[in-house]
């Protein structure tokens, strides 16, 4: 896992002319004292023990000094705080600033604070709250004139965007960071850190060419600062575009130039994040003793920074080397500590990621049962990511909806009132002229007879809004085919029962191959129109009497009621071919897939007690995890059990590859290979059904 060291360096200095311009009766000393407080403050992003020294050896001048150096005093005090890891000190110091601000009506003081209370609530790992606390502080430093803090506040939103995951939004903001930054009106250093800011943000999109233009500039302005510490960061940053741009060399060149700065710096912190990232090299390298040494040498050093980020993302390599190394127990304990962190964090995403290598570290050194399991944290995460997209969609359907609804209520009360209207002038008339009164009540019968037959027209139509709102949400909106939460309830509702016949019913569950691959090289749109083909394809597969359902993101489901049972297998190769052997036209580009399969017959019968649908599922997702790591592009089924008298569900669950090795499980394989070498569809040759003997295979 390599370290982003996200909020790490992020600040910018901000000088404090504007400050001092607007304090009036600035004494020459404290002008002094202001430029000392500046000094400090690049001193903290690097070494923040020897200027949290020198920010207690000025505070006794403090007494004498304006509001604004108290109030520069105090946020330096906040920040120097939290890179020492002490975040309640450090937030105390911040709220202090706000107070601070608060009192003298100044926003710029204000905007610094909460700027500080960001950064503070991040390292507390208060994830939304830092976001939402970013966006308020920029919103106000915009509405003043320092121009520097404008840059500063920005380039923070710019980041809380990127962190989740907007990332269109948060390159408007750095870009604009930049262009806020550069001469006449902006100053060296808040160019600086808009344009290293700027160039993370291309790397991680994968803009690498914009990324290298942004880095030459990055680059040249460092030098002209002369800041060896200033230096580090921008080779922190040239690491990370080389990294992820595949130029491993150039990485460790540069990784290594900057652990050199930053010792002769002595900036601790620096020095973490970039072991960590040495550690990461040595991993995609494989060479687990030195990935190994460089971890617990991070270790080492965020344990004296109390730096908890670098801390968790040198357990996660120091855990994967372990696992490399064959020492499966020492590296589990690590990742897990690592993984701690992060879902305390949560954050998704990267836990995501985390998990993933985790599994395939596993998978390589032959722990399936651990491998199988860090792949069902990582897709309940994937499912959990996904849930709440499509309940983002549902709520918007609702409010769309309840807005309809509220509008016809306002017609039907406006024709209430004119009703009412009529009624009291007919009370009038009834007074003033009695034979006419014949005549208006049967008017008025008239108008009420058609005001309720429209009353009845609209109600009717509500209730047809009110279907097909219902059709909806059993719906996937992009596919069509019938959502997690139908499926659910559908199978809640079917009784189960083994039939005596050879009629069966089954599930088949796929994952699409490699599907990242698709939206990361030709856009998450083309993903889209993929998926809406698997299901197009699946639609022609099976029958309209079957049930198609999408599963999750890339996952699909189909639950057949009722087939021959020596037809799975068929049906399985029918899927797999369905979908590989067509082609999708996207732009100029020809996109073709496979998918992997788990399938079964359902229901499942072990020891004469049909299995719950959960568990079926569950079963059946497992043998798609085989099918996954055996090659991908092929379909696993679960036929059966044998001698389930030895055996239990509980430890066929627990790892089914085990059980199928040792003849408690019977699995058929069904291979998917080049549609075009296929053998006709009749001959069943690529069928191969294993039954292991005990201790065989
Ligand atoms: P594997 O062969 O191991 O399954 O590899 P993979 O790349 O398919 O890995 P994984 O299953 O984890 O990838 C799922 C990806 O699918 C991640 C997610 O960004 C993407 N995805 C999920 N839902 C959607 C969607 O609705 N549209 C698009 N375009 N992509 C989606
Ligand atoms: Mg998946
Ligand atoms: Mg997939």
């Amino acid at each position: 896992m390599k370290n982003g060291g996200r909020w790490h360096g992020r600040r910018s200095a901000v000088a404090l002319a504007v400050a001092l311009a607007l304090a009036p009766a600035c004494a020459l000393a404290q002008a002094t004292l202001d430029e000392r407080i500046l000094d400090v403050r690049e001193q903290s992003r690097f070494v923040p023990d020897k200027a949290l020294a020198q920010l207690q050896k000025l505070q006794p001048e403090l007494v004498a000094a304006s509001s604004y150096t108290r109030a520069e005093f105090l946020n330096q005090m906040s920040t120097v705080r939290m890179r020492l890891g002490q975040n309640d000190l450090a937030m105390e110091a911040a709220d202090q600033v706000i107070a601070f601000g608060t009192s003298l009506r100044d926003n710029v003081i204000i905007a610094k604070g909460m700027l500080a209370k960001t950064y503070v609530l991040f390292a507390q790992a208060e994830v939304d709250a830092a976001h939402r606390m970013a966006f308020a502080a920029e919103k106000l430093a915009l509405t003043t004139t320092d121009i520097p803090l404008q840059v500063q506040a920005t380039i923070t939103a710019g980041q809380s965007y990127a962190e989740q995951g907007n990332f269109p939004a948060a390159l408007l903001k750095l870009q604009r960071a930049v262009d806020i930054a550069r001469p006449p009106a902006g100053d060296a250093i808040s160019l600086v850190a808009a344009l290293n800011a700027l160039t993370k943000l291309h790397t991680q999109m994968k803009g690498y060419e914009n990324a290298a233009e942004t880095l030459a500039e990055l680059l040249t302005e460092t030098e002209k600062l002369n800041s060896p510490g200033r230096m580090a960061m921008a080779k922190n940053t040239e690491y990370g575009l080389a990294i992820d741009s595949g130029q491993p060399k150039r990485a460790l060149r540069v990784l290594q130039e900057s652990l050199d700065l930053e010792r002769k710096l002595g900036a601790e912190r620096m020095v973490g994040i970039t072991l960590v990232n040495l550690s990461d090299i040595q991993l995609k390298q494989q060479d687990y003793a030195r990935a190994v040494q460089y971890a617990q040498e991070a270790l080492q050093s965020s344990d004296k920074t109390r730096d908890k980020s670098t801390e968790a993302t040198a357990r996660l390599n120091l855990g994967q080397a372990y696992i490399g190394m064959g020492r499966l127990a020492e590296g589990k304990k690590q990742y897990e500590l690592g993984l701690a962190r992060y879902e305390r964090e949560n954050n998704k995403p990267d836990l995501q990621a985390a998990l993933r290598e985790y599994g395939e570290a596993l998978e390589r050194a032959g722990d399936l049962a651990g491998a199988v399991q860090a792949y069902h944290r990582e897709r309940n995460i994937s499912n959990e990511l996904f849930e709440r997209r499509r309940q983002q969609a549902m709520l918007e359907l609702q409010e769309k909806y309840e807005t309809e609804k509220k509008q016809r209520q306002i017609e039907l009360l406006s024709r209430e009132n004119q009703v009412k209207g009529t009624e009291i002038d007919n009370r009038r008339l009834q007074q003033r002229v009695w034979w006419l009164l014949a005549l208006v009540l049967a008017l008025t019968a008239a108008v009420v007879g058609l005001l309720y037959r429209k009353v009845r027209h609209t109600n009717a139509q509500l209730e047809v809004k009110n279907l097909e709102l219902k059709a909806q949400s059993t719906l996937d909106p992009l596919t069509s085919l019938y959502n997690r939460r139908h499926f659910q309830d559908f199978m809640r509702g079917l009784t189960v029962q083994e039939r005596a016949d050879d009629v069966v019913g089954a599930l088949f569950l796929l994952d699409v191959d490699h599907f990242k691959h698709i939206n990361d090289t030709y856009g998450h749109a083309a993903g889209d129109a993929v998926l809406k083909m698997i299901a197009e394809n699946l639609r022609i597969a099976l029958r309209e009497t079957d049930m198609i359902v999408r599963w999750g993101g890339e996952e699909f489901l189909a639950f057949l009621p009722a087939i021959p049972r020596q037809g799975v297998d068929e049906i399985a190769r029918r899927i797999l071919l369905g979908i590989s052997s067509q082609s999708l036209k996207y732009q100029e580009h020809e996109i073709s897939v496979n998918v992997s399969v788990g399938f079964s017959p359902y229901p499942l019968v072990p020891g004469g007690e049909p299995l719950a649908w959960e568990r079926a599922v569950n079963l059946v997702d497992m043998a798609l995890y085989l099918a996954k790591a055996h090659g991908r592009n092929r379909a696993y089924g679960v036929r059966g059990f044998d001698n389930f008298h030895l055996t239990s569900m509980e430890a066929i669950e627990q790892d089914l590859e085990r059980a199928w090795r040792s003849g408690f499980v019977d699995l058929s394989v069904v291979l998917g290979g080049d549609p075009d070498q296929q053998p006709p569809p009749t001959e069943q040759t690529n069928v191969v059904s294993i039954k292991h003997a005990a201790g065989k295979h």
